[in-house]
C-alpha cells in the first residue's frame, strides 16, 4: 500500500467499532477520501482531538483499496469558533453537507478545496453565516456546472432586470421565455445573490432579499443537485 501525503478538510466521522472512526475528508489534491483512523477514540490516541468535522489538518495516509488509513495527522486550522457558535455551526453543518454531495472519491477538484476552506475561513472571520452560505452554494453549483443566470435570461439572454426566477430554467427569466415554474422575485433579491456568487461572502441587503433569497438558492441547489440539504433548515435567518 502506498504512502501518500496530502490536506484536506474533515467533512465528518462516524464510529468503527470500539476505538476506531471512519472520517471523511475532502483533500486538496485527491478529492474526497474516506479513511479510518485507528485508536482515534481511546483516551490518548496519537490524533487527539484533531480528526473532528471542520478541521484542515495535513495528513500521511496509507492507500487502501476502499478506505485509506491515517497514518499521521497535524493541525493546519482548528476552526473552534465554527464549533463553539450555534449560529457558525449550523452554517458551517450546511457548507459541509453540500460538499459531501458534490465532492467524488479520489478526484482531485483544488477549485472547490480552495472555495470550501475559503468559506470556513469566512464564518470563522465573523461574516454573516447565512449570507457565507448562500455565497458557498451559488459557487458550488457553478463549479458543478450550474452557474445560475443572475443578469440575463437563463434562456434567450436577453439582458435583465428581469421580474421572474425560474429554478428550473436556471435563473433569472424574461416575460417571453417564461414557463409556469418562473417566481415572480424582489428586485433586491437577484442583485444580492449576484454579489454572493460574484465578489463578496456577504453583503448588506434588506431582510427580505436576504430571505427570499436563501429560499432561492436552497430550491436551485436542491433541484440540481437533486437531493434535500438537511442541514438548511437550522440555519438561523
Ligand atoms: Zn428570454
Amino acid at each position: 500500500m502506498p504512502l501518500y501525503k496530502e490536506q484536506g478538510i474533515v467533512l465528518r466521522t462516524m464510529r468503527l467499532g470500539e476505538a476506531d472512526r471512519i472520517v471523511t475528508l475532502f483533500t486538496q489534491g485527491s478529492g474526497k477520501v474516506r479513511a479510518v483512523a485507528k485508536g482515534v477514540r481511546k483516551t490518548r490516541s496519537k490524533f487527539g482531538g484533531r480528526l473532528e468535522p471542520f478541521s484542515h489538518v495535513d495528513l500521511m495516509l496509507y492507500r487502501g483499496r476502499e478506505l485509506d488509513i491515517v497514518t499521521a495527522c497535524s493541525t493546519l486550522a482548528t476552526f473552534r469558533s465554527i464549533r463553539e457558535d450555534y449560529s457558525e455551526f449550523a452554517a458551517g453543518e450546511v457548507i459541509l453537507e453540500a460538499t459531501d454531495r458534490v465532492a467524488e472519491e479520489r478526484e482531485r477538484n483544488v477549485r472547490q478545496f480552495m472555495l470550501l476552506l475559503g468559506a470556513l475561513r469566512a464564518l470563522a472571520g465573523g461574516q454573516d453565516p447565512a449570507s457565507v452560505v448562500d455565497a458557498y452554494l451559488l459557487r458550488t453549483a457553478s463549479l458543478a456546472g450550474f452557474r445560475p443566470h443572475l443578469r440575463a435570461c437563463a434562456s434567450c439572454g436577453r439582458p435583465g432586470p428581469h421580474a421572474r426566477f425560474s429554478v428550473a430554467q436556471g435563473g433569472l427569466v424574461c416575460d417571453s421565455c417564461r414557463t409556469a415554474t418562473a417566481v415572480r422575485v424582489g428586485e433586491s433579491t437577484v442583485p444580492y445573490l449576484a454579489h454572493l456568487l460574484e465578489q463578496e461572502w456577504a453583503v448588506r441587503a434588506p431582510d427580505d432579499a436576504r430571505r427570499e433569497g436563501s429560499g432561492l438558492v436552497r430550491a436551485y441547489v436542491e433541484y440540481h443537485f437533486d437531493r434535500p440539504l438537511r442541514a438548511w433548515a437550522h440555519v438561523p435567518r
